[in-house]
């Protein structure tokens, strides 16, 4: 393993469970990586693609736990130990990581925010599934709103945004949604349970809506599109999601419509954007370390590539913003994780934002210049460095874009910046109105 200053600052544990992850990444998920990348969609999704052997073992291992404190069933990982396992299973294959992380969304906010029924219903059979019979998705976006879901959270003016592509009305003890998803919904074709995000009929705006568990279950009227065909994170399949009249019970809504909606939406943000970050920590080190080998071994003007000062500098700076970005990642990490545990609700998105932001640069950066290490090997399928760049590519859009991101949070630092990182009067006031 590459001599990042971590190593020497990890605890016997965390070194331990970086290792033991490490092996995974190198020894499963990738080679199954690189397969699933090579067949067409439809293949990719068959139940005897290698996707579905790998997300067996992880499930074995234990990993769609470790958010969960222990006295949920849970791992009860450290905030560190969580950015550990991120980083490690994204040097492996940034779609996998992104399977597990889409997987955990609706099963943990389930458990942290819902009520006991659907922990008992829901929850624990997820928690004991060591064959990867269970799998979520979080469903966001739609075919009209893809980053105005991003925007909606601070813009007093959502109004002008238009209406949903999916509603959800109360029917009795029971709600219905109608509508759809859009084809970019990580996981979306092999889920067997969404987290919805849906607003409610005739809701002016995007923001009036709840946060709920749907089993994606042909029967109850949800229907799957095919898988979408994508540039890069082709290990991980992206789809559509069609609701039709599908039925869910009044205690599958996680979140109620309410001010705490926009809460919950900003706590969110902050967990998935920890895991963003370390995902583009991972991906950054794995595009390094092939580009330091490659240039070790490639002669051109009569010595090894690193010989030449334009290589040394281009690596230094790869270097640069990896470590960088660890150690932002990890101490946002540690204050949004212990912040989720003691369930305060009270973790800064413009921080965590951040580190979702700084990662996913970082990765897009140090894939563009490993490429051009290679040269023209770099375009070709011989090596990964091409298929890293890709993922690279598709994670500057994944999970709202960094220009959306960024403006979130440039709104946040102008208005609020004297104020506490977390202003929870201001989202209660725009919630509330
Ligand atoms: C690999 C991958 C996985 C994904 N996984 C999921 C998932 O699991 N669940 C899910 O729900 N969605 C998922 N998405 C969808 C993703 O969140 C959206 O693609 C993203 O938020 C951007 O939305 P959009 O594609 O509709 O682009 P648009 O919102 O149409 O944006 C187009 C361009 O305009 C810019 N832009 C948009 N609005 C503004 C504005 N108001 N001001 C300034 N600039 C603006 C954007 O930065 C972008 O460059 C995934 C996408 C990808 C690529």
């Amino acid at each position: 393993m590459a001599k990042f200053l971590d190593l020497d600052e990890l605890s016997d544990d965390e070194r331990m469970l970086k290792e033991e992850v490490h092996r995974f990444a190198k020894e499963v998920i990738r080679p199954a990586s690189i397969e699933l990348d090579r067949m067409p969609p439809e293949e990719r999704i068959k139940p005897d693609s290698p996707y579905f052997e790998v997300v067996k073992q992880m499930k074995k291992l234990g990993y769609h736990k470790m958010l969960l404190p222990e006295d949920m069933g849970g791992l009860g990982l450290s905030p560190l130990q969580i950015s550990i396992v991120f980083e490690e299973l994204a040097w492996g294959s940034l779609g996998f990581a992104t399977s597990l992380g889409v997987d955990m969304i609706p099963f943990s906010c389930a458990a942290l925010f819902g009520l006991p029924e659907l922990y008992e219903e829901v929850v624990v059979p997820w928690l004991e599934d060591d064959k990867g019979k269970y799998h979520g998705c979080w469903c966001v976006t739609e075919p009209a709103h893809g980053s105005d879901y991003e925007l909606f959270l601070r813009d007093e003016n959502v109004d002008k945004y238009g209406k949903p592509d999916i509603t959800a009305e109360k029917d009795g003890d029971e709600w219905v949604i109608t509508g759809q998803k859009s084809a970019w919904v990580s996981s979306a074709p092999v889920a067997t349970h969404g987290g919805v995000h849906v607003p409610i009929k005739g809701a002016k705006r995007l923001s009036d809506a709840i946060f709920c568990i749907v089993p994606l279950d042909e029967k109850h009227g949800v229907k799957k599109g095919k898988p979408s065909d994508m540039l890069g994170m082709r290990d991980d399949p992206q789809g559509e999601l069609f609701f039709d009249n599908v039925r869910i019970p009044e205690h599958y809504v996680v979140v109620a419509p309410g001010p705490f909606y926009g809460i919950f939406c900003d706590q969110l943000v902050c967990m998935t954007s920890c895991g963003m970050g370390a995902y583009g920590v991972g991906l950054a080190r794995a595009a390094f370390e092939e580009a330091l080998n490659y240039a070790r071994q490639r002669v051109q003007g009569g010595e090894p590539l690193i010989k030449h000062k334009n290589i040394k500098l281009k690596l230094y700076e790869m270097f640069e913003k990896i470590e960088t970005a660890r150690y932002y990642v990890r101490k946002v990490s540690e204050h949004v994780f212990s912040r989720m545990t003691r369930r305060t609700n009270d973790a800064s998105p413009r921080h965590a934002k951040t580190a979702q932001i700084y990662g996913k640069r970082i990765a897009f950066e140090v894939a563009h210049e490993a490429l051009q290490i290679f040269g023209a090997y770099g375009l070709s399928k011989e090596f990964i460095i091409e298929k890293l760049f890709r993922d690279a590519r598709c994670m500057i859009i994944e999970d709202f874009t960094l220009e959306v991101l960024g403006l979130e949070v440039a709104a946040d630092v102008i208005d609020n910046y004297e104020k506490d990182y977390y202003d929870v009067e201001h989202i209660n006031r725009l919630y509330s109105g």
